[in-house]
């Protein structure tokens, strides 16, 4: 592996893989060359208790039809609508989950509850309150007030779903309604496309555990708790790499460890400037980096790559079979080297990791939802870089004349550094390049984040 000097004495005379050799690339750019090496992991049999928030990897068919006999929508008589209004002999039941073992003749009734099969010979149900029971010479007899037509208060075999009909589209998010469906047309094992893998990799000497006391020079690793959340929260499988030190043979260890392991690594620090950035030119080193710098702020130093492994020996390490895209023995993993400071990181994983997590996931839209926003406040344009300002999204009722419109508060001081900008904020408001001020009342797109 190489060593700290060898990073630091390329033939070029500058830094091999630094900063300053990599093109300021606008987001639009840098998002469509990581979808371009995102693709869809393997389809895996899943219980259905599992596969909320994963993607459906193959159509699903109904294999019967719901209902699956005509059932009665109400509490009432099931009985044969020409018969019309007048009295009848009460002849049997029938309760949902029962069936008749009588037919119904013309000019008798039977009781029926909501969700029973109709008896044969009936073809409509009077619901209970339009009747009223009696009895005469010992038996029982039901008055029926309504002219109903056939059909009525019967659910017809296959009317909510019918026999072979695709319920479910191949490519579709499973949440809890589509569980139903699935539960529905008995689908127990679901085809789903593999959750990504999300090795999550801190970097620098300076970092200590949260419950760590700090030494002189020493911060808490705040990145690597708020990347693993946020990697769960959004349907990947988080796996925890610690921390590596800023030394290049270490590190390069903990890299390659984590490559072999995951689908995606997120790595943070160790990507700008400094002389112990070794990030880039290590993975320039591994294997291919896309981009190293990126036209956005905050977050310029976001490093893309992706390595190609043989799997030899590690993939028995990677709990529940993880990582084997591609052919047998091959893999590859899409390598984010985030920038160090708290709310670059997050921002960059945002715009750029969970795009691709998705995608790998089997989304057909990795993207996340826009709205437009009024800002609460004045906010000054940046006059070189795009900015993703932090803002807290919200719908007023009040705005355009009653008809009700977001309104988005800055988050306050947009350090990088400072990751409470990140707290509460719901929405990264898309700000241009510009020398102005944009007014309270602005209109600006906002990507959404978090839960409006
Ligand atoms: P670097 O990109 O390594 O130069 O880091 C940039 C800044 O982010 C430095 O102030 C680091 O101390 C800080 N930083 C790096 N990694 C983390 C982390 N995991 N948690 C909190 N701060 C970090
Ligand atoms: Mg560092």
């Amino acid at each position: 592996m190489a060593s700290q000097s060898e990073l630091r004495s390329p033939e070029t005379g500058t830094e091999s893989g630094g900063e300053a050799e990599y093109r300021m690339l606008p987001v639009p750019e840098a998002l469509t060359l990581v979808l371009a090496q995102s693709h869809a992991l393997p389809v895996v049999e899943l219980p259905l208790a599992q596969v909320l928030g994963m993607v459906l990897g193959s159509d699903v068919l109904a294999p019967d039809p719901l209902p699956p006999f005509p059932a009665s929508m109400k509490d009432g008589y099931a009985v044969v609508a020409g018969d019309g209004p007048g009295e009848y002999p009460l002849v049997g039941e029938v309760r949902a989950g029962g069936v008749a073992d009588f037919t119904l003749e013309p000019g008798q009734v039977a009781y029926i509850t909501t969700g029973a099969p109709l008896p044969p010979g009936a073809d409509a149900v009077v619901m209970v309150e339009e009747t009223s029971q009696f009895g005469r010479d010992g038996a029982p007899w039901v008055r029926i007030g309504a002219t109903v037509d056939k059909g009525a208060d019967v659910r017809a075999v296959g009317v909510d779903v019918a026999e072979g009909q695709v319920v479910l589209g191949r490519g579709t998010r499973l949440g809890p309604a589509e569980l139903g469906i699935l539960a529905t047309v008995g689908q127990a094992v679901v085809p789903v496309h593999r959750r990504p893998v999300v090795g999550v990799l801190s970097t620098g000497d300076e970092l200590v555990e949260p419950g760590a006391a700090l030494g002189p020079g020493q911060i808490r690793d705040s990145n690597r708790a708020a990347l693993l959340a946020a990697v769960a929260a959004l349907g990947g499988e988080p796996l925890d790499l610690g921390i590596a030190g800023d030394e290049a043979d270490a590190l390069a260890a903990a890299l390659q460890r984590g490559i072999a392991q995951a689908d995606i690594l997120l790595t943070s620090g160790g990507v700008s400037m400094g002389d112990l950035d070794l990030v880039k030119p290590l993975l320039a080193r591994l294997g291919t980096v896309h981009f190293g710098r990126l036209l956005m702020k905050p977050g310029k130093p976001l490093t893309f790559a992706t390595v190609a492994t043989e799997r030899a020996g590690v993939a028995d390490q990677a709990a529940g079979g993880a990582a084997d895209q591609g052919a047998e023995g091959a893999h590859r993993c899409l390598v984010f080297g985030l920038p160090g400071n708290p709310v670059s990181s997050m921002v960059t994983f945002l715009l750029l990791a969970v795009p691709a997590m998705r995608q790998l996931a089997g989304a057909t839209n990795p993207h996340w939802p826009r709205v437009q926003a009024e800002l609460a406040q004045p906010l000054r344009l940046d006059a070189y870089r795009p900015e993703f300002h932090r803002a807290t999204l919200q719908w007023d009722v009040a705005r355009n004349g009653g008809r009700g419109g977001f309104v988005a508060t800055s988050t306050g001081i947009q350090a990088s550094s400072r990751l409470l900008s990140m707290r509460t904020a719901n929405g990264l408001l898309l700000l241009p390049v510009g020398e102005e001020t944009l007014p309270a009342g602005a209109v600006v797109d906002a990507l959404v984040i978090g839960e409006l």
